[in-house]
């Protein structure tokens, strides 16, 4: 299905500088926008050139739209989503998916069981770098997978140093930003789950009270490998990255951890070294795609709700690890 009429719940930046656009490049129509400031709920569909812009989510369920695109702050996403689920709509959720494990398995299951279709916007298994890795891993050229390092730590541009950096309740810190994608990165290169985490917080530069804006973790997968994640708000010159080290090679992805299509990976075995072909898609509209073909009943969306619950469960994880110092299990 690529005629897919849309309604966004949250006037957001993500909405506004990507989704949208993705929507209606893979076929999609834009047709209401919920806020809670009637203002910005019509500024917001002016500007985006959406029909409707309401503070209503009844009026907003209510129209003739086919899914939802929830990307309100996380304390939101469950009342929201469930809200949607009820009146029959398929729903393509931001991450993390809740602030607890609880809400998020509430929302998954409510999905499945009123048979609409559930994604969650973990954009970066739609990037052609992790699928050349993933196809490389897959066709063995790395051996056994032993470990794997994930570089993510950023700088938050200005506009976005809000509720991320001061407000716990809305699911502030890098770890439910950051860590929560660099899970899902790794458990879709490995097609291997998360058991424990060990994790380190720091407070740095710009979050304030309890809230982490640098961590660095430790995850132990099923299969005994160890995989290191340095997720950071506050880095201002650093490069993302992503290396899988396995017994017969080594992938090594520069630049890769990003909204956009860029990024490069290296195999290196004993025959030398070979630059992977990247296919330089759009990550979100390859994940609209899918979230399509799953709603016309041909497979699954990219990153389903099972796939949002083992990042929840494992970001959960490294947060509790981080204010204890012990190691945390992770199941869902
Ligand atoms: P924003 O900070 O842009 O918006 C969050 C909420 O703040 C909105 O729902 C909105 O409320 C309110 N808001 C927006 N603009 C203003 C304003 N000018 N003044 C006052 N309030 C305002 O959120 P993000 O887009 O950064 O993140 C939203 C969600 O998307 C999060 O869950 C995040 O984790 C996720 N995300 C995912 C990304 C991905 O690539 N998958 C990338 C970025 C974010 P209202 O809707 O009521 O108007």
């Amino acid at each position: 299905m690529d005629n897919i009429r849309w309604g966004l719940i949250g006037a957001t930046f993500i909405a506004r500088d990507w989704m949208i656009s993705a929507f209606r490049n893979t076929g999609g129509t834009v047709a209401s926008v919920l806020s809670s400031s009637p203002e910005r709920a019509k500024e917001f569909a002016a500007v985006k050139e959406i029909p409707l812009g309401t503070t209503s989510m009844d009026e907003l369920l209510g129209g003739d739209i086919d899914a939802v695109y929830i990307s309100t702050t996380n304390e939101l996403h469950v009342p929201q989503a469930l809200a949607a689920i009820k009146a029959g709509k398929h729903v393509l959720c931001e991450k993390p998916l809740a602030l607890g494990y609880a809400g998020a398995k509430e929302m998954v299951e409510a999905a499945e069981n009123a048979g609409v279709v559930f994604a969650t916007n973990h954009h970066l298994r739609n990037s052609g770098t992790h699928l050349a890795m993933r196809a490389a891993i897959v066709a063995g050229k790395i051996g056994r997978p032993l470990f794997a390092r994930v570089a993510h730590a950023r700088y938050l541009p200005g506009f976005l140093q809000g509720w991320r950096l001061t407000d716990p309740k809305k699911g502030a810190g890098v770890i439910l930003d950051i860590t929560t994608h660099d899970v899902d990165s790794l458990r879709f290169l490995l097609g291997d789950n998360p058991k424990s985490v060990l994790c380190m917080t720091q407070t740095g530069t710009l979050a304030k009270g309890n809230v982490e804006d640098g961590a660095m973790t430790l995850i132990e997968f099923e299969s005994g490998l160890v995989a290191h994640t340095h997720d950071a708000f506050t880095t201002k010159y650093a490069s993302t990255g992503l290396e899988i080290h396995g017994t017969e090679g080594s992938l090594i992805g520069t630049d890769c951890m990003t909204q956009d299509p860029i990024g490069e990976v290296l195999l290196r075995t004993e025959a030398g070294e070979e630059r992977l072909t990247i296919d330089r898609g759009n990550l979100y509209e390859r994940g609209l795609r899918a979230f399509g073909e799953a709603i016309a009943g041909n497979g699954k969306p990219a990153a389903s709700g099972e796939d949002g619950l083992w990042s929840l469960a494992a970001g959960l994880a490294a947060v509790q690890s981080g204010r204890t110092g012990q190691r945390v299990p992770v199941t869902i």
